[in-house]
């Protein structure tokens, strides 16, 4: 079945909100779990609303956080999300960001106590549809080797880069550090498939292509071999390190039952291209978009999802019946 973008919305809020999340917040989750589905990045869409339900029900998640904003010096700010979703926060947190990097020139923000459940994209997106480079990141709890371990040492850590452009909306790529994120995998074990070759590993460390065996004690790869882990370390230093916020391996969610989120933290950089000397950034930036479809590309990253979003924008987002009968359920309808 097809439903409107922005009655999908308020059903993921009001199930949300039944659930014990504050009402501004649970606007702000549901348009980012709707614009996962809108776009087609299933993997952070519809499929993510039990695991945030459980991990509210459980208390892992106060659905009452207030987080606190601390501007640590002229381009700086520090926000501590309160141990709430970190979408909550960056949205109290982005008028700050934006006026730091108009201001500044660029402004770095550090969150921590926080859970990040999404995709990055919708994070940025919005920065960079208004002129401004941003650059984000997330560590999360344990689930990848690294640099010739055998057991999971750090997150699918996760970072998304926005970049403006002239007419047409941002090339936004966001990725995790992983081959494949643990969405992913999810959304394979729960059509009873195979990862492909050289994704995961199991509780041993062996290869292996069964998702479950992946999830249940396995770990994951980093993409590119060492150059994924040396990411995956990047993201762990900014925002465990510099946030201040848990370590992946300090996470608890494990041992918590219902407990699906991680609470650690996030890292955003702004920068207003303008102030590097460059107005003419826009226009180089479609010259090297040129350049590069000259050499045979026919996608950027997010031209997929723009086309998919226009799509449901027109018709509505396809929501397996399933989905909406659990969905009204747990709306309470
Ligand atoms: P993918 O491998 O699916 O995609 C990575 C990027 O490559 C995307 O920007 C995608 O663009 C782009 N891309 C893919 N194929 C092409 C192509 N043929 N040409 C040009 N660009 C292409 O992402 P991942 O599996 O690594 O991550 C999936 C999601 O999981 C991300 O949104 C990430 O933020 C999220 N995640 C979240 C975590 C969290 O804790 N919150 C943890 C780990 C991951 P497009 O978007 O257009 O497909």
């Amino acid at each position: 079945m097809k439903i409107p973008v922005e009655a999908l919305t308020e059903l993921v809020s009001r199930v949300l909100a039944r659930h014990g999340l504050g009402e501004g917040s649970a606007e702000v989750v549901a348009r980012t779990i709707v614009a996962a589905e809108r776009d087609g990045s299933r993997s952070h869409g519809l499929l993510r609303v039990a695991g945030y339900l459980s991990s509210l029900d459980c208390g892992w998640v106060d659905g009452r956080a207030i987080p606190v904003l601390r501007e640590s010096g002229p381009g700086t700010l520090e926000v501590d999300a309160g141990n709430g979703f970190a979408q909550g926060a960056l949205a109290q947190a982005a008028p700050t960001m934006r006026a730091m990097a108009r201001r500044v020139g660029c402004a770095v923000m550090t969150m921590r106590n926080s859970h990040h459940f999404a995709a990055l994209w919708p994070d940025i997106e919005p920065f960079a549809a208004d002129g401004l480079v941003a650059l984000t990141m997330v560590n999360t709890r344990s689930r990848i080797v690294m640099w010739g371990g055998t057991r999971k040492v750090l997150g699918t850590n996760p970072m998304a880069f926005a970049c403006p452009r002239e007419v047409r909306p941002p090339i936004v790529w966001d990725q995790a550090s992983s081959i494949m994120s643990q969405g992913e995998v999810l959304v394979v074990s729960a059509a009873k498939g195979q990862l492909p070759d050289k994704v995961g590993v199991d509780a041993q460390g062996q290869p292996t292509v069964d998702p479950d065996a992946v999830l249940q004690g396995g770990a994951l790869l980093p993409f590119g071999g060492v150059k994924g882990g040396s990411l995956a370390f990047m993201i762990e230093i900014l925002t465990a390190v510099m946030g201040g916020a848990r370590f992946g391996f300090e996470d608890e969610s494990g041992s918590i039952p219902g407990a699906l989120t991680s609470n650690a933290g996030q890292f955003l950089l702004l920068i207003d291209p303008q102030r590097f000397g460059s107005a003419s950034f826009l226009e180089r930036v479609e010259r090297l978009v040129a350049h590069l479809q000259g050499g045979g590309t026919t996608r950027l990253p997010g031209d997929l999802r723009y086309q998919r979003r226009q799509a449901a924008e027109r018709d509505g987002v396809e929501v397996a019946p399933a989905m909406h009968e659990y969905l009204e359920t747990e709306a309470g309808r």
